[in-house]
């Protein structure tokens, strides 16, 4: 091919449409789609709440990105750290008895900003390398502890928590277990009321259990808040029967909730905890498992050998640094507590919709994290038999707001969680826009 394939300047996009179509197996994609149409939008920069595409149109992003970019696009203070850090140590290993600077430092930021107890991180690349390290290490603790056969891992139906094979597993949104064959052994689902994981309890032994796991708000599915003393009554149900709590914090983490870890909203402490995305806001690929100090001594105590997992980019030097530098902002800026505030702000928009459109039942959000539920009638819930979500979607797009449809299992559903720097006047833009994207689809639908 003779074109310039690295060309950044003076782009003509139709080829790279070309190239992309060729060449690029997009992630969670609709490859028939892609083959036809080529990417709907191709980015080239963000700023802020922003992200612009090869036009020059300016997109609200409602979804942070894939809920990651928590302190917004075009930070030029990350690109000078990574600049700096790639200069001075571009790589070097964590294996073994190595160790750097920036890996240090940022397990012991973790330390200081996680609920007391969680003290010691294990570095992984993402958020499904992170709970594929829990479910290895909950199950390797439980054999250290003389009890090898503590191994099912329990979640949730519409839980989802990653893509690898331990993580898909576990994900109880079933369309992403569908996409492949064989799964691993030993997971189960339960549905996210207290009697079905007694129930369960009882049937398998908690002997055989080693470890329940669940987002805090559970974000692809939906967001789906829990009632409000669910968790507490989970972790006294686990400490009961000595099953380990893993919080998978991969979106909830890092402020997204208006309070540093979701955990924190339902006052519980977990004895693991997966982290991801909002750890660097998506500026570098980083996720680590965070442990209690107990599970820490007791593997001080009892373990026999080589510590057997880990990843090349475990600690990244580069991705610690930026992590590190993420955290300063979110602490400088107060972007926890203007989660919380522009949360509130939010969920008054979206009650507001509720009042203007016949199409609107339940909304819902914490912090950042929302969703607007679509049904035929407001009083029954009753669902539309074609969804929606998709149809407002794209009128949203057209107006200059990104944001998600869930459609899985029979969902009808909105949902968003803008950058944690957003105001009320971006607030305000986004209502806007979904306002008419909703009147739009509604009228088209009720001629
Ligand atoms: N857990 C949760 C709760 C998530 O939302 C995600 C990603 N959306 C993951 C795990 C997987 O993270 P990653 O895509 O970084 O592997």
């Amino acid at each position: 091919m003779s074109e310039n394939l690295t060309a950044t300047t003076d782009v003509d996009w139709t080829i790279l449409v070309e190239l992309d179509k060729k060449h690029f197996l997009h992630p969670t994609s609709s490859i028939k789609e892609q083959q036809k149409e080529g990417p709907a939008l191709i980015f080239t920069e963000g700023n802020g709440i922003y992200l612009k595409d090869t036009d020059g149109k300016e997109y609200i992003d409602g979804l942070s990105s894939l809920w990651n970019v928590n302190i917004g696009h075009g930070r030029e203070e990350l690109g000078k750290v990574s600049m700096e850090q790639i200069s001075k140590l571009g790589f070097s290993s964590t294996f073994a008895t190595f160790s750097h600077e920036p890996a240090i430092r940022l397990a012991a930021k973790i330390a200081e900003i996680t609920p007391e107890g969680l003290n010691t991180t294990f570095f992984t690349s993402g958020g499904s390398e992170s709970n594929d390290t829990a479910f290895k290490l909950v199950r390797h603790y439980w054999k250290l502890r003389g009890k090898p056969e503590k191994k099912k891992i329990v979640s949730r139906r519409k839980s989802y928590h990653g893509v690898a094979m331990g993580a898909t597993s576990a994900t109880g949104l079933k369309p992403f277990r569908d996409f492949t064959t064989s799964l691993a052994p030993d997971f189960y689902y339960v549905d996210s009321n207290l009697e079905e994981f007694k129930a369960f309890i009882q049937k398998e032994g908690a002997e055989t259990i080693a470890a329940f796991i669940s987002e805090p708000i559970q974000g692809t599915g939906g967001v789906h808040l829990p009632p409000q003393d669910y968790f507490k009554e989970i972790k006294a149900i686990c400490e009961q029967y000595n099953i380990l709590f893993i919080a998978d914090e991969v979106i909830t983490g890092f402020g997204r909730t208006g309070t540093y870890f979701g955990v924190e909203q339902f006052g519980i402490v977990p004895d693991l905890m997966s982290v991801a995305k909002g750890i660097t806001s998506g500026y570098a690929a980083l996720g680590g498992v965070i442990i209690s100090s107990k599970i820490h001594n007791d593997l001080i105590e009892l373990s026999d050998g080589l510590f057997m997992h880990g990843y090349t980019y475990s600690g990244h030097p580069t991705a610690c640094a930026i992590a590190l530098k993420n955290i300063e902002i979110i602490e400088r800026e107060g972007l926890v507590n203007n989660s919380k505030v522009m949360g509130e702000e939010m969920l008054d928009g979206f009650k507001w919709l509720q009042q203007e459109h016949e199409i609107i039942g339940e909304v819902r959000g914490l912090g950042l994290m929302g969703a607007i539920e679509i049904v035929k009638d407001k009083k029954t819930n009753e669902r539309f038999n074609e969804p929606f979500a998709p149809k407002i979607v794209s009128e949203s797009l057209k107006r200059g707001l990104i944001h998600r449809g869930v459609v899985y299992e029979g969902a009808d559903t909105l949902i968003f969680a803008p950058p944690l720097i957003i105001d009320k006047y971006g607030i305000n833009k986004m209502i806007n826009i979904l306002n008419e994207a909703i009147g739009t689809v509604n009228r088209e639908c009720s001629v």
